[in-house]
């Protein structure tokens, strides 16, 4: 592309046509015409405007101002990524690094997120997720009415809410207008709430609380197991008198038939769960939570009885639910999408990548525009 002498250039600030200051080269990356590489080359003049000052052209193959892609080879990125590709895969078919493609879907979906706004925000949901295998979480809020993501930030700490209502606030949302926040059963968590969303009700999802009960039930199926391998022989060899009171405790605990006898009875109490939840109303159901937890705490299961330590103290937000009435299914299928989001994307190293690829998938985000433009070119 070429630049003709005398040819009036537009100023980017007011849009009129003004005269040029001087050109300067530049190159954009476009898709590949047949099956090679397509650079735009272009001298791009600069708009000498009186009132503005000198500024360089808009042109008209650019999302951007100092990007290094046409329109259409990014909506074509932005396209593969939204399809599931994973970004390795794309920067190799289209022979650019990783870097500059995280870049570009960085800035993409930025923008997208500004021109979406959060102001009809009132109902969100917030939940943490492990980025990798012991390392460091990720914590999620989520728009419960619009089935999407609407903050990330890194950690679970109790100022990771104040963080997640920081960036609601800063696309025109408001934490003052959040009338319910559904959230685990975390701490720092349900404290963070009570500290930055004070006028919000909380209440505790179901999942959670089905899933906090299922791992202590495997956690009893798998104590048998455990205890074997934990080489307590001198238990066992010697007399009953000769022992301590702990060893005497650590017997019991070990005898085959009492450990059946504590699968079973953990299996029965996620089944009384379940009945829990198939109560009406918030009445029946606060009886029968609270006949449940004094079993748990009245049984010899030491695992069970820290969970009805945890769901006397989350009682209100467990009957909460009953308000609503109704599972929430977008905030229970997420941790599974940001799990795959994070299977997919095996060479995280940034969480700024993560953000980029959860907003991408599960933020709801208007790119319409990009497929379009993406759709123009078959
Ligand atoms: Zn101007």
């Amino acid at each position: 592309m070429a630049h003709r002498k005398g040819q009036a250039a537009e100023c980017p600030v007011c849009h009129r046509k003004r005269g040029t200051y001087d050109t300067r080269e530049r190159t954009w990356r476009h898709l590949d015409i047949w099956q090679y590489e397509t650079i735009v080359h272009c001298a791009v003049p600069r708009a000498d405007c009186p009132e503005d000052g000198v500024h360089a052209c808009r042109m008209p193959w650019e999302v951007r101002p100092s990007s290094h892609f046409t329109a259409l080879f990014e909506a074509q990125v932005i396209v593969m990524a939204l399809s599931g590709m994973a970004v390795t895969a794309i920067a190799h078919l289209v022979h650019e690094t990783d870097a500059r493609i995280w870049r570009l879907l960085g800035k993409a979906v930025a923008e997208a997120r500004d021109a979406a706004g959060y102001s009809d925000v009132v109902r969100v949901g917030i939940d943490d997720t492990a980025r990798r295998r012991g390392q460091s979480c990720i914590s999620i809020m989520a728009d419960l009415d619009g089935q999407r993501v609407i903050a990330v930030t890194e950690g679970r700490d109790k100022g990771a809410v104040g963080r997640l209502c920081g960036e609601l606030e800063g696309h025109g949302g408001d934490r003052t207008k959040v009338q319910e926040v559904t959230r685990d059963m975390a701490e720092a968590c349900s404290l963070g709430v009570a500290a930055e969303m004070p006028q919000a009700v909380q209440t505790v999802d179901r999942f959670h609380v089905v899933q906090l009960l299922n791992r202590a039930i495997d956690h009893v199926r798998c104590a048998k197991k455990r205890r074997q391998l934990a080489g307590t022989k001198y238990v066992w060899l010697q007399g009953k008198e000769s022992l301590t009171e702990r060893q005497l405790a650590k017997r019991e605990e070990l005898d085959p038939a009492k450990t059946h006898l504590r699968t079973a009875r953990a299996c029965q109490m996620g089944e009384a769960l379940q009945d829990v939840y198939s109560c009406a109303g918030r009445e029946s159901a606060a009886r029968a939570l609270d006949r449940l937890c004094s079993w748990m705490m009245h049984s010899n299961v030491r695992e069970m009885k820290t969970v009805a330590r945890t769901l006397r103290k989350e009682r209100e937000g467990i009957l909460n639910w009953w308000k609503r009435g109704s599972t929430n299914s977008f905030l229970e299928g997420l941790n599974s999408v940001v799990q795959s989001v994070r299977s997919a994307a095996r060479g995280f190293r940034s969480i700024a990548y993560f953000r980029t690829m959860i907003f991408l998938r599960l933020g709801r985000l208007d790119f319409t525009a990009q497929k379009k433009l993406a759709c123009a070119t078959h």
